[in-house]
């Protein structure tokens, strides 16, 4: 244990100190091998930190005007979803501005949830009341109705992921599937730069997990035939500018610059560096009498 916080991925308490990033402590699994940032994301720390500001120039640089970028990476993960199974209902969880839920609605049934008033105001605009603000864990949502639960590059922002998976179980229903996507701290891009790795971004990101800890966190929320493949995302030039100068130099050097950032937004390109995972699992379809019968024995 450090400062009381075990393992958010297998829920192992055995940990020790790995990295310190931006003055945040990172512990390491000895049991997985995922991270976790020992610090504590409440509630109310959570919907303050995902305001307006958090999608303009927080990990985001700049979500909106991402958009046609984000449709079609969102158009590539439909794409593999329609492929494993189908189904008739899909809830997102974290479906931010609902630009997914946008092109999911042409296939499903859809509806989703954010913690981000900013977001869901906007999305709302759009989607009407599919989309509802506040915390997963707390607001009722009708159990065993969902052929699909998703949720990209939100699981790693959580406080307690492997309680959101809990949830996400018990609103898909028999034979239904789960699907996410989060960064991938045993591939080889994440080994190779350490505590250098792009994703290594607390307080935002608060578990870094392995394959190990995921699958350990799928399996103890009653999902099974846990299947591993990586995605890449397609982004703008621009968007690789802010990464790559950081925040300041990019206001500096491209930002006030309208027509070289016009430009460097007209060109973009998609890469799958292997360190994001795209991970599926499946709701038992075994009968709520065979489940009893089999933790009695
Ligand atoms: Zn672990």
């Amino acid at each position: 244990m450090h400062n009381g916080i075990g393992c958010r991925a297998c829920g192992g308490q055995d940990v020790r100190q790995r990295y310190r990033v931006k003055g945040y402590d990172l512990v390491i699994c000895r049991r997985c091998r995922s991270l976790t940032t020992a610090y504590s994301m409440s509630e109310t720390k959570a919907a303050a930190f995902y305001d307006y500001s958090y999608f303009h120039g927080g990990d985001y640089q700049d979500y909106e005007a991402s958009e046609p970028y984000m449709r079609r990476n969102f158009e590539r993960l439909v794409v593999r979803l329609k492929a494993l199974y189908s189904g008739t209902r899909l809830f997102e969880m974290g479906c931010a501005y609902g630009y997914f839920l946008d092109v999911a609605q042409r296939y499903w049934e859809v509806a989703g949830m954010d913690i981000s008033p900013a977001a869901v105001a906007v999305a709302r605009e759009r989607y009407g009341d599919t989309v509802r603000h506040g915390n997963f864990l707390k607001v009722p949502l009708a159990e065993g109705q969902y052929d699909w639960v998703v949720g990209w590059d939100m699981i790693e922002h959580v406080e307690a992921p492997r309680a959101y998976v809990a949830m996400a179980a018990q609103l898909l229903q028999p034979g239904g599937h789960l699907a996410l996507t989060t960064g991938d701290v045993g591939s080889g891009a994440a080994r190779l730069l350490g505590r250098r790795w792009r994703l290594l971004t607390p307080p935002s990101h608060l578990t870094y997990f392995s394959r190990q800890g995921m699958d350990l966190m799928l399996r103890d929320a009653g999902l099974s035939d846990v299947g591993f493949s990586t995605v890449g995302y397609e982004r703008s030039l621009d968007f690789v500018a802010f990464r790559l100068l950081g925040e300041k130099r990019y206001d500096r050097y491209v930002k006030r610059h309208l027509r070289l950032r016009a430009r460097l937004r007209a060109i973009s390109f998609y890469v799958d560096l292997g360190d994001i995972m795209f991970v599926t699992a499946t709701k038992s379809q075994a009968s709520p009498e065979l489940s009893v019968r089999r933790s009695g024995s």
